[in-house]
């Protein structure tokens, strides 16, 4: 069992202002990373430039990042932070942004990679990446502890890059943050959270810390999802406990990766523009269902643990979901399984999962 994960991660009301001199060791410039509109609406780029500001660190913002951005962008962003002399790269919002932060570091400091896709995932980086800073704005990715970033390629296919160099040096968890999260946004990225800590539990890299990140995860965020999947407005204390899972749910994904729901929810989000969290959380409980009849006792000490049983969880994800106008002919669904096979998502989990079996679930859900 190995468990690293060496960002310093501060995290309470405030702690962006209360902390601001430990942004003083990365350097005198900052090239901010944001999607525009969460990262005012939150409030965080304003306390952030402010931080940046009382320590006299100079900053360039750059706030177009897309949802699931593409590599190209992060390039042509790496190349605005190299042309402003940054040190360091700060990455506002959810988790497009702070994943985008960590390839625009990649890339500032390595300039030449922007011409060559193939050479940003192979990872032959000449130069480490500028140091990481990430500030959460929403309650959902967990990537401000890992070392994960999920961009889209040049064919339009989501995929995800692991590397120790991808650990922010710094992250600010101030829940406060998510509070101007819209509620579907709310929904997507807490069942998003839901995801990863379940996905990890079932994960065949499960081990005895990333199952305890994994069941608290959970336990923590079932009260608040339930209640905004109620539709009712979350208080400040539901708000931290979410954002908090989050982080638990992150730390939990980075030792085990996730399963077939991740990758297979890519597709939706690739071809049917679902949010990432909605696309991936509609095959939970296919997903609950497999690992049951794979391992009884793992799925049962699994419900022990969390304090629920498979039929409440399933009602909560079922909760939460918008209904889908998605229609997958037979043709479609042919198509896309190629995919699938030997994928590192669906062999990870603990299940007899496959291309077949997704097939089938795709054409019950959206025939
Ligand atoms: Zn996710």
């Amino acid at each position: 069992m190995v468990f690293y994960m060496p960002t310093r991660l501060i995290c309470g009301d405030d702690c962006l202002a209360l902390n601001a001199q430990e942004l003083k060791s990365l350097g005198s410039t900052c090239v901010i990373v944001a999607s525009g509109q969460a990262a005012k609406a939150s409030g965080a780029l304003n306390d952030a430039e402010r931080a940046l500001e009382s320590c006299g660190i100079a900053h360039f913002v750059w706030d177009c990042v897309v949802e699931n951005p593409p590599v190209v962008d992060c390039a042509a962003a790496g190349r605005f932070a190299a042309k402003h002399g940054a040190e360091f790269i700060m990455g506002i919002g959810g988790g497009s942004a702070l994943d985008a932060a960590k390839a625009v570091a990649v890339f500032a400091a390595n300039p030449g990679l922007g011409v060559d896709e193939a050479s940003f995932y192979d990872k032959a980086w000449e130069h480490s990446p500028l140091p990481i800073v990430l500030v959460g704005t929403t309650a959902g990715t967990g990537s401000e502890v890992t070392k994960v970033s999920v961009l889209t390629d040049s064919k339009a296919r989501k995929h995800s890059i692991h590397d120790d160099r991808l650990y922010a040096t710094l992250a600010f968890g101030d829940s406060r943050y998510t509070h101007s999260c819209p509620p579907a946004v709310t929904l997507s990225c807490g069942v998003d959270v839901l995801a990863h800590a379940a996905e990890s539990y079932f994960s065949h890299k499960a081990d005895e810390i990333s199952r305890a990140f994994a069941v608290r995860a959970i336990r923590q965020l079932m009260g608040p999802l339930a209640d905004a999947a109620a539709g009712a407005e979350l208080d400040g204390d539901g708000r931290r406990q979410l954002y908090e899972a989050s982080i638990l749910g992150g730390l939990a994904i980075n030792t085990t990766g996730t399963c077939f729901p991740h990758n297979v929810g890519y597709y939706l989000t690739e071809n049917y523009h679902v949010p990432h969290g909605f696309a991936c959380a509609v095959f939970l409980p296919e997903m609950l269902k497999q690992v049951r009849a794979y391992d009884e006792a793992y799925a049962a000490a699994f419900y022990d643990e969390v304090g629920t049983i498979e039929e409440a969880l399933v009602t909560l994800i079922e909760n939460c979901l918008p209904s889908f106008d998605i229609h997958m002919d037979a043709a479609e669904i042919a198509a896309a399984l190629p995919r699938w096979e030997n994928n590192g998502s669906v062999k990870n989990t603990r299940a007899n999962v496959s291309v077949e079996m997704i097939g089938q679930m795709l054409e019950a859900l959206f025939k």
